[in-house]
């Protein structure tokens, strides 16, 4: 192994253990008495959760969700509960655009990293298509909620 292959394997690592974190012990796990909600789910790998939001004007106040599904849609949701609260909800789908970009190893020059912060660790999940799904279901479902939309929103 090289040095730069032994740095990615690092990485890599590094990566696995903050989704892992955050899959066993999911951030703002729970429900909001007030506010918004929206349901998603994920029929390719039966990821469902629901998502509680409350706006203030214009800004996430709080973030909460609740469900089961597979490490990288809880590790996925627990992360960018963290992520959004206190931002504006055009900020908040600005991030989701750097994130699709990301896991879909779609990122360009025209993409924003430096709004995902930690979220870069989701970076090796383009590598399986099938996973890209889990990784942004709780994304799709917070872009419901902003709207208000009463549709479930499902993956496929
Ligand atoms: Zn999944």
């Amino acid at each position: 192994m090289t040095r730069e292959e032994q740095q990615m394997s690092d990485l890599r690592a590094l990566y696995q253990e903050v989704i892992l974190d955050h899959s066993k012990a999911p951030r703002n796990f729970g429900k909001l008495a007030e506010g918004r909600h929206a349901e998603g789910f994920n029929p390719l790998c039966g990821d469902r959760l629901t998502l509680y939001l409350n706006v203030d004007g214009d800004v996430v106040a709080d973030a909460r969700f609740e469900g089961s599904g597979c490490a990288i849609s809880t590790a996925s949701a627990s992360m960018m509960t963290e992520m959004v609260k206190g931002k504006t909800i055009a900020d908040a789908e600005k991030i989701f655009e750097a994130f699709h970009d990301l896991v879909t190893g779609e990122a360009n020059e025209g993409s924003d990293e430096e709004l995902l912060g930690k979220l870069a660790v989701f970076a090796g999940v383009q590598e399986y298509p099938t996973r890209v799904k889990c990784a942004t279901l709780a994304w799709h479902t917070l872009k419901a909620a902003c709207h208000e939309s009463d549709a479930p929103v499902s993956t496929e």
